[in-house]
């Protein structure tokens, strides 16, 4: 049995250091709600298309959001072009992100397997690969056997099928989260940590700047990049957001070098199992989504220890001699149709909204910044962002789960749920 002496330790990598207030201008021309990897790039890419007095207020430190719970995940393989060509171009940047910003961001090219044992599942992915390979994604469809060449310690003998992107990879949130802020400081932002934003003003319909923790600060522009916090932060603009926290755990083992890196990040679609290996240790997820209600706090769930465990047996038998030495728990921001909402609020001119990404926030930051920026300061999108338009679940009717039944999005995934597959490839990130 996977012996188990998990502390329920914090995740390591959220940063420790106090946050640096500094002190509020009376006036900013943007004012950016959440000093994340989101928040970050928009802001980054404000400053470098020439915006001056841009202002990120985050009521922590910069990155210790949700952003700090981050798998690091990288993929192209979604199904839709958007966010295929976001991906596409987020990979780029990852690529030169050290010559961009001077921070090295451990991008690492691990590739993403997706093991299929529904022959429904495998046909759900058919339009999706000729989709992603039309926009140029190396994707393809393997044999068990083949996807056990890749990785060796894999139980295949249930498989039908395996969905291989060898170009797909991760990085470090932290480092790109810092390199956006650090570059953002260097172009004029001014980021201050440690600042609650506890309302948004209003000058007729409009927009007219924020108060805070620390005092007032007047401007025209106001972005809501509060991740998990996005319903409650658009609320107070009187705006109503379908942005759902969604609980997820993420446990790794001692080092174990039974299973010799690099490791793909391997999913495993039936349970929405994941894993890879991080440096010496593997990382492993239930791929668990709950609602706990909460936008900051996320306690671990000890049960959840135990379905990671079963799960992680049943795919990697050998996973069994393995220790946990730890895990974290963190919240994915999800929408009812799992994709991101950006652009303009509807009926409150000034406010716009950049929020919902889900498993896919981190790696979607860089064309997520740069887009928005463009948006803003050149009066419209570069490319058709309808995908994300922010009016959509109006017109639709879907609304919260407040209304009655939990979209199917929302809940956790299973092999035959035809949502899950139309919308997304994996449930892992
Ligand atoms: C377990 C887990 C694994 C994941 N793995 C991946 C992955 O592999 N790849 C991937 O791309 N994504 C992954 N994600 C998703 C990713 O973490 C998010 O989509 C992304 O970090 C969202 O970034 P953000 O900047 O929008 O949110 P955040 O990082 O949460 O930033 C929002 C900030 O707003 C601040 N804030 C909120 N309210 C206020 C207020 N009133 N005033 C001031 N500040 C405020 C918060 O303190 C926070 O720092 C994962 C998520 C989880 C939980």
């Amino acid at each position: 049995m996977l012996r188990r002496y998990y502390h329920a330790v914090k995740r390591s990598c959220r940063p420790c250091y106090h946050p640096r207030v500094v002190s509020l201008p009376r006036t900013a021309s943007a004012i950016v709600i959440g000093g994340g990897v989101v928040g970050c790039s928009i802001a980054y890419h404000l400053a470098r298309r020439g915006l001056r007095d841009v202002l990120v207020l985050e009521r922590e430190t910069v990155g210790s959001g949700t952003t700090s719970k981050a798998a690091g995940g990288i993929r192209a393989q979604f199904s839709t072009e958007t966010e295929i060509r976001f991906s596409l171009e987020s990979i780029r940047v990852f690529e030169r992100f050290e010559e961009e910003f001077g921070v090295d961001p451990g991008y690492k090219k691990i590739g993403y397997l997706f093991l299929v044992s529904d022959a429904a599942d495998l046909r759900g992915y058919e339009a999706r690969i000729s989709l992603q390979r039309r926009l140029g994604v190396d994707v393809r469809v393997i044999t068990p056997d083949d996807a056990r060449k890749l990785v060796p310690a894999l139980r295949v003998d249930d498989l039908i099928a395996a969905v291989w992107g060898p170009d797909d990879g991760l990085a470090g949130p932290a480092e790109v989260t810092g390199g956006f802020a650090r570059r953002a400081r260097e172009l004029g932002v001014r980021i201050a940590e440690g600042v609650r934003v506890t309302a948004i003003q209003r000058d007729g319909d409009r927009v007219s700047g924020v108060v805070t923790s620390e005092g007032s600060v007047s401007g025209p522009l106001v972005i809501n990049a509060a991740g998990p916090a996005a319903a409650s932060v658009a609320r107070l603009a009187g705006v109503e957001v379908p942005v759902h926290p969604r609980r997820r755990h993420i446990f790794f083992t001692e080092p174990f070098p039974q299973i010799p890196g690099p490791v793909p990040l391997t999913t495993d679609r039936a349970s929405g199992f994941y894993f890879r290996k991080e440096m010496e240790q593997v990382l492993l997820s239930p791929g668990d989504v709950e609602d706990i209600g909460a936008d900051f706090e996320v306690p671990m769930n000890p049960a959840m220890l135990d379905e990671a465990v079963q799960k992680a047996i049943h795919r990697v038998p050998l996973l069994e001699q393995a220790r946990i030495a730890g895990g974290w728990a963190g919240l994915r921001p999800l929408t009812p149709d799992d994709h991101a909402i950006i652009g303009w609020a509807p009926d409150v001119p000034g406010l716009f909204l950049a929020v919902g990404f889900g498993g896919h926030g981190f790696q979607h930051s860089p064309a997520t910044g740069r887009h928005t920026a463009t948006w803003i300061l050149d009066g419209k999108p570069e490319m058709d962002l309808s995908l994300f338009d922010p009016g959509r679940f109006a017109r639709t009717g879907v609304k919260a789960e407040a209304d009655g039944a939990t979209p199917s999005s929302l809940r956790p995934p299973t092999s035959h749920e035809d949502t899950a597959l139309q919308y997304r490839a994996p449930d892992a990130e």
